[in-house]
């Protein structure tokens, strides 16, 4: 997985993947336009697609979204070496992740450096609903 933003450099998620094994990159909503531009990149089999009507952030614009979800919870574009197949193309969600307060990394905080044990715990625990 290359930096999950951009433009912040200290923000380094090799440094970090073999603890978290990129575990960020699972069924993401993706616009439908998106989606449908990047089928051929696609790397994971997934068993199901959803398709709801939503929002594209971070404009709120309202449009077709879909789900896509893989046995083993990975985002479809997440090749096995957990690089992003459509890195350039990712959405604003990938884009932020770990930058902004609602989307925080509980392995790294948003200048890159670690975040302490006892935090990262808490942190996963309550993504899990048992914080
Ligand atoms: S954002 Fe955090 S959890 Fe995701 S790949 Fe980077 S270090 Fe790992
Ligand atoms: S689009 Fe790329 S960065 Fe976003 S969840 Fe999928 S693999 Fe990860």
């Amino acid at each position: 997985m290359e930096n999950k933003n951009d433009g912040n450099n200290n923000f380094d998620c090799k440094k970090y993947l073999c603890k978290c094994k990129a575990k960020c990159c699972g069924p993401v909503p993706f616009a439908k336009k998106l989606y449908e531009d990047n089928k051929l990149k696609i790397v994971r089999p997934f068993i199901e697609i959803i398709e709801v009507e939503g929002f594209d952030l971070p404009n709120d614009n309202p449009t077709t979204m879909i789900i896509a979800m893989t046995v083993d919870g990975y985002c479809i574009f997440l090749g096995k070496d957990k690089r992003c197949n459509i890195y350039d193309e990712r959405p604003w969600i990938c884009r932020n992740y770990g930058l902004i307060p609602k989307l925080r990394c509980p392995y790294q905080k948003e200048d890159g450096s670690p975040r302490a044990r006892e935090q990262r715990c808490q942190m996963i625990k309550k993504k899990r609903g048992k914080g």
